[in-house]
């Protein structure tokens, strides 16, 4: 069933701009159609009356879960080429509430300003990513932040990924276990080049808790899709 973002109001659904487009000119939907319509929170089965002028009635409230049980941002340092798009793309399929795009002293692609073209094009695969795999909410993408604006956000558990500890220090498959539901969790993962040591001292200082991907040095887009993976399965446990 196609699903698509729009708001709820007295019993109708309403859709804006590039959904209205993806509705009536890529899927070419006809009256009597049944969509799925999220407001950013809940999800509700709707049909499709009229086209012209499109009219979209609510059925039901979609009572099943689609959301993990913690709220989870991924920081993760902007990368070059395409790999930004694959963890947006990607960790919205696996439930990432927020990405954080940053700088620090190894990126290699510095941006000009603190919204671009890259941005918007995050945002708008944000929206087709939580429409292909059906969530209630798309999820944020910020604007660029430097790595210290990062690790002043406040959140009940910080973790740094820090590929010097690669085979030692605590495994995300351990903290992944001990993370209550309903917390917010801000990971940090590094760029190409990774982080220095001093980037790593500062993390200390922000109380954050180092984490270990395991034995091998992973890409960071792998890095940062390997904790979402992990992080929202284990708080979809029952
Ligand atoms: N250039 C670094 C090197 O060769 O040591 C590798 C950086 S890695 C490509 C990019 C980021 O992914 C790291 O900064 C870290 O956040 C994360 N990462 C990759 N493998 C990791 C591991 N085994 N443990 C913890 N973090 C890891």
């Amino acid at each position: 069933m196609q699903h698509y973002f729009g708001t709820i109001a007295a019993g109708k659904a309403i859709l804006e701009g590039g959904e209205v487009h993806h509705l009536l000119n890529v899927k070419r939907s006809l009256p009597g159609e049944q969509i799925e319509v999220s407001d950013n929170n809940e999800v509700y089965l709707c049909v499709i009356r009229s086209i012209d002028p499109l009219q979209i009635d609510v059925l039901s409230k979609v009572e099943e879960k689609r959301e993990p049980d913690i709220d989870l941002t991924i920081a993760f340092g902007l990368l070059k080429g395409d790999h930004n798009d694959l963890i947006v793309l990607k960790g919205t399929e696996l439930g990432v509430s927020k990405f954080i795009p940053f700088t620090c002293e190894r990126t290699v692609v510095v941006p000009k300003g603190q919204e671009d073209n890259r941005i918007v094009r995050l945002r708008k695969i944000a929206v087709e990513g939580a429409a292909q795999c059906r969530r209630a909410a798309v999820p944020s993408v910020s604007s660029y932040k430097t790595l210290q604006e990062v690790l002043a956000m406040p959140a009940d558990v910080k973790i740094f990924a820090f590929e010097a500890l690669s085979g030692g220090g605590d495994s995300i498959f351990k903290i992944a276990k001990s993370i209550e539901k309903r917390k917010s969790v801000l990971v940090v993962i590094g760029p190409e080049g990774g982080f220095t040591h001093e980037e790593a001292r500062l993390a200390l200082d922000y109380d954050f808790q180092f984490v270990s991907l395991g034995r091998r040095i992973l890409r960071a887009e792998t890095a940062a899709l390997q904790v979402a993976a992990i992080l929202c399965a284990a708080s979809e446990e029952e």
